[in-house]
């Protein structure tokens, strides 16, 4: 028997960007290609994908992705990674999930990629692998885990789940199959670790609508509710909840209109007859008679509920008697910037119920007594914890010792580092490279740290250019230099700062004259050095300086 190999590309000691590589035979599946949204301190960042070069070396092994679901951190990295593949592979997953990934590879305009719709139940033949989807649920539709069936044994990762028992669409989790599973045998089992920290089971996704048509009911005015654009059946849910008390529907935000759509035309949203109106037909309905479903329930700056905060947005105006629900809880990470959304709501006057106030939200992810069951059904030699920081995988991996499997079998990873399974057993193998590539506008790139130093001195202290003319021939200044500041914080003006900073380019460039240095660089890297020399002895900041010589 060769090696099966499992080797994690993100996902752990973190919570996104998942993306897994197994190897048997020498081919690849890959299962889930995400991203992650950058953290506070990577400015001007836009997304962190995985480090795929270990992929990239191995493309024409590849025989297929499968992605598990359609949740940006297991589908959104597929664009910027098919894009970098010389021949892309197929790409298989369930229904939903393909007509997302069909609709984030238009707007990439990767139009010859494969999408293959695979059913829940249905096994597809790739290389040495026969890889099945089982259906789960979670807090969107579609929702799988894949089994790699190999000569070699089974590896069962679970993607994103919950045992919900009486789930909006009436589906729950095919518990039969993953049972049959482990009598089968699971060789290795990668579990979701994301909610191993709370005890006991999750609250049914149909808990929340009932309770979000009860606070509708109570809302003198008009009632914003927020959620993730993806979770299409709490959508459904609030849209039934507003069609309860007789009120029209507005979808506000560009994902969410989008996804709304895509999960209309796939049946997992039923809205009754002519209960949506548009954004511009808002002002002719009367407060009470609306409720507006929202993208921003993460405090993310340019969404549609940010800027209803900020009395930004070009079609909805809030106010006293509005109500306003957070259907989601933040991503650690981003309590800051919902926190301050919440505020600025209570700054107009908005009644704010949060998921503090009310039972609002279902978390997608199982418990701790959810993994348990998971880990019972499927009785796996082996356990490889995914989908968390280091903290939730250690924490399930004493759950799996809590249902008596064998601490030596469960293996606490890290990204790049994987668990090559023989007939002598499993154990941890040869690292590869793996870590965060960042996506700046549409270009993908190492960004190096100096972009990102850079980037946070210029929001901190903000920037001086400063212009010197000098001549060609002796060296000397022949204008007075010209400073610049952008950003800066502190009145420079009244300081008799600018003047003192004109001063200090003059003894610069006296100095170099003096020793004769004439070359362009030399001479901006000495004004640099002093200048910045200058501005930090004067005011203990760090600006960026940028110091343009022109020699005439
Ligand atoms: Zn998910
Ligand atoms: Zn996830």
């Amino acid at each position: 028997m060769s090696t099966l190999k499992v080797l994690p590309l993100g996902g752990l000691g973190e919570i996104g960007k998942n993306m897994t590589a197994v190897e048997y035979d020498g081919r690849i599946v890959v299962v889930d290609c995400g991203l992650r949204f950058p953290t506070a301190d990577m400015m001007g960042i836009d997304l962190v994908l995985p480090d795929f070069t270990w992929l990239r070396e191995r493309q024409n092994d590849i025989e297929g992705i499968v992605i598990t679901h359609g949740h940006e951190d297991h589908l959104g990295a597929l664009p910027f990674v098919l894009r970098e593949l010389d021949d892309p592979p197929p790409v298989f997953g369930g229904r939903l999930t393909m007509a997302m990934a069909r609709s984030k590879l238009d707007e990439h305009r990767l139009k010859d990629i494969e999408l293959e719709d695979v059913p829940p139940g249905e096994t597809i033949e790739l290389g040495p692998f026969d890889a099945e989807l089982i259906h789960m649920t979670h807090s969107i539709p579609d929702s799988c885990a894949v089994a790699l069936h190999t000569d070699a044994g089974i590896v069962l990762i679970t993607g994103d789940y919950k045992f919900d028992q009486t789930p909006v669409d009436g589906k729950p989790a095919d518990v039969s199959r993953l049972a049959e599973l482990g009598r089968e045998g699971v060789l290795l089992l990668c579990g979701d670790s994301t909610n191993v920290d709370r005890p006991g089971f999750s609250i049914s996704e149909s808990m929340v609508g009932p309770e979000i048509e009860r606070l509708i009911g109570r809302a003198p005015g008009r009632v914003v509710v927020t959620s993730f654009a993806s979770n299409i059946h709490r959508v459904q849910q609030v849209i039934d909840a507003a069609a309860e008390h007789g009120r029209k529907v507005c979808l506000v935000g560009r994902s969410m209109r989008k996804n709304t759509n895509i999960g209309r035309s796939l049946g997992h949203v039923n809205p009754p007859e002519g209960i949506f109106i548009q954004p511009r037909e808002l002002e002719d309905w009367p407060d009470h008679k609306v409720v507006i479903i929202s993208t921003g329930s993460q405090g993310e700056p340019l969404s549609a509920l940010r800027r209803m905060a900020h009395n930004d947005h070009p079609a909805v105006t809030l106010h006293e008697g509005d109500t306003v629900m957070f259907s989601a809880t933040p991503i650690p990470g981003n309590e800051r910037a919902v926190n301050e959304t919440v505020d600025r709501l209570f700054q107009i006057g908005c009644d704010v119920i949060t998921t503090r106030d009310a039972p609002i939200h279902a978390s997608g992810h199982g418990y701790a007594e959810e993994v348990k069951l998971m880990l019972n059904l499927v009785k796996p030699r082996y356990v490889f914890p995914f989908h968390g920081d280091h903290k939730r995988i250690r924490l399930h991996g004493q759950l799996a010792e809590a249902v008596g499997i064998d601490p030596a079998n469960v293996f606490q990873g890290v990204n790049g580092r994987p668990v090559d399974i023989d007939e002598r057993g499993a154990r941890f193998g040869e690292e590869v490279q793996a870590g965060r590539l960042f996506v700046d506008g549409m270009d993908i790139g190492d960004v190096a740290d100096v972009a990102l130093r850079d980037r946070r001195h210029l929001s901190a202290d903000g920037i001086f250019v400063v212009v010197a003319t000098i001549s060609e021939d002796d060296g000397a200044s022949v204008a007075d230099p010209e400073v610049i500041m952008r950003g800066v914080p502190f009145q420079m003006e009244a300081d008799g700062l600018l003047e003192e900073i004109r001063r200090t380019v003059d003894q610069s460039l006296e100095k170099a004259a003096r020793e004769e240095i004439r070359e362009i660089d030399l001479l901006q890297e000495l004004l640099h050095d002093d200048i910045a020399a200058f501005v930090y002895e004067r005011l203990r900041r760090r600006p960026m300086v940028l110091p343009v010589v022109v020699a005439v």
